[in-house]
């Protein structure tokens, strides 16, 4: 059944009433199978939108949309100024519409509308506008040459910078408008063309910023937007060999059929994937503060995070006052639709998802872990889940080596600074790492310790445009945000004049 939209701003209504299409060379153009999608509110279960459904013929017709205005310009011709200019304006037009996107993340992801807009909206524009600054400051180096087989000769040598190409873009629906954020941002700033294909799970946003792309002024071409589903119009793109580079973020398991896809042409490829982040709490650590954060940090977008605390690591003797006071957040927060007022957690995104972390509060308790907190679905429509406190967890099980991407937390004690290095880099990921304590030493020979790409003391989940983001080990290739990020779309070219 079609959902009721009265609780959604009235300008979206047409949006959401209007059967979505892709985005190619400018143009809103029906999938050429003219095949299209169900887009479902994971509050209610019911279908909100109707989505082109793109395949491989779109991909192609996209992929050639973002070659032509990469070779023949008007991308490549702009000057890098005009260029920042565009991408600085594409900030300020989410933030003009930053109640609608952040109503949009809430019918389609299901978080909070409060969270949408302070967290996802507000991040999404500062991307652009970080990364438009970066567009005029993209230099290569002078470079001195000592060429032992030249003697007395004499050389100018220097460094180019250079774009990619033409970059594919494939994100996930955990946060679907700052995902396609972190990834266009430095794309654009390093004057790429882009093909990016949003989650089919929560394609909303990135189409309402694909009209706004086109408002700001980017010229056509250079953002082309192609909904679909991971194993046709995903691969299609990761396979392309007029792609010249690959961008993903989402699973572990994607990410290496992604690399696989990409050996064709050995496109580039940058993966951000899954991750198992531990969150150590040490006895000497401001506990009210600690034992919030650790809440916060699994139960933030309904632990659908990659870089989510979802292994809780705390000292012996204060290992059962923390559980009990994150389990007491935990039973104490609201649950609801994101639209509700002061709901703290929404729904899970997806059936499929719901299905699967469900598995997992099984599968733990079945494997002997015990329940401080939820544990268990909630009834009634939608995908919803109780935010969960798994105490008594041991390493083999499944719920403490394994993605859930859900509200559970399995916590377990720990002994001193000897046994905690192990066991927080007891895992195939290395995403990101929380420390709580007062003493800086140990703060500061921990961070150094865990193999994590993002290490937050005395804090946990904070992003920003300028602060790079990725993983070591399973959690990925290469780094997002930042300058790091700018690297990733760029090439190198030496130039050596013999004087
Ligand atoms: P999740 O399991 O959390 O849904 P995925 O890694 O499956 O995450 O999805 C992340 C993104 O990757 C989505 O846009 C999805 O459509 C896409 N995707 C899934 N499978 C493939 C694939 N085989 N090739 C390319 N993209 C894919």
């Amino acid at each position: 059944s079609t959902a009721d939209l009265s609780v959604v701003p009235e300008s979206l209504r047409s949006f959401l009433g209007t059967p979505k299409q892709l985005l190619i060379d400018g143009r809103w153009v029906d999938a050429k199978s003219g095949k299209q999608f169900d887009v479902y509110d994971p509050a209610t279960d019911q279908v909100v939108a109707r989505v082109a459904e793109g395949d491989a013929a779109d991909v192609d017709a996209a992929v050639s949309a973002a070659r032509r205005a990469f070779d023949s310009g008007p991308w490549s011709k702009m000057t890098a100024s005009d260029r920042g200019r565009l991408i600085w304006k594409v900030g300020e037009l989410i933030e003009q519409n930053a109640d609608q996107l952040a109503a949009l993340e809430t019918i389609d992801n299901g978080k909070p509308f409060g969270v949408a807009k302070a967290a996802d909206v507000a991040l999404a524009a500062d991307m652009f506008r970080y990364m438009a600054g970066w567009a005029t400051k993209i230099e290569g180096n002078t470079i001195p040459l000592n060429v032992p087989y030249a003697p007395g000769r004499e050389f100018h040598a220097f460094t180019l910078k250079e774009p990619i190409g033409v970059v594919g873009q494939i994100i996930p629906w955990n946060f679907p408008l700052l995902m396609a954020a972190w990834k266009l941002g430095p794309a654009l700033a390093t004057g790429c063309t882009v093909v990016l294909k949003p989650a089919e799970q929560t394609p909303l946003s990135a189409l309402r910023l694909g009209e706004l792309l086109l408002e700001a002024g980017i010229p056509d071409g250079v953002v082309n937007i192609v909904t679909g589903f991971g194993e046709t119009a995903g691969a299609a793109i990761a396979s392309h060999d007029d792609v010249d580079k690959v961008a993903f973020t989402g699973s572990t398991e994607v990410g290496k059929l992604i690399i696989g896809a990409a050996t064709g042409n050995l496109k580039k490829v940058t993966l951000e994937l899954g991750g198992k982040s531990p969150n150590v709490v040490y006895d000497d650590a401001d506990l009210d503060l600690a034992i919030a954060g650790a809440a916060d940090a699994i139960f933030f977008n309904q632990g659908q995070v990659c870089s989510a605390g979802s292994r809780l690591y705390v000292q012996n003797g204060i290992y059962e006052d923390v559980v009990a006071g994150v389990s007491e957040i935990a039973k104490n927060l609201k649950v609801g639709s994101g639209f509700d007022a002061g709901t703290q957690m929404g729904p899970l995104v997806s059936r499929e998802q719901f299905n699967r972390v469900t598995g997992y509060l099984q599968a733990g308790i079945a494997e002997g872990a015990e329940a401080s907190a939820g544990g268990a679905a909630i009834d009634g429509a939608g995908y919803f889940v109780q935010p969960t406190v798994l105490k008594n967890a041991t390493g083999d099980m499944s719920i403490v080596r394994e993605e859930i991407f859900g509200p559970v937390v399995a916590a377990m004690p720990f002994r001193d600074d000897s046994e905690i290095v192990g066991k927080a880099n007891q895992s195939a990921y290395g995403l990101a790492a929380g420390i709580w304590t007062r003493d800086v030493s140990k703060a500061h020979r921990l961070a150094k310790a865990v193999k994590a790409g993002t290490v937050w003391i005395n804090c946990y989940s904070i992003f920003d445009a300028a602060l790079p983001f990725g993983g070591y080990k399973q959690s990925g290739w290469g780094r997002e945000m930042g300058h790091a990020a700018l690297e990733n779309y760029l090439q190198t070219k030496s130039v050596c004049l013999s004087l």
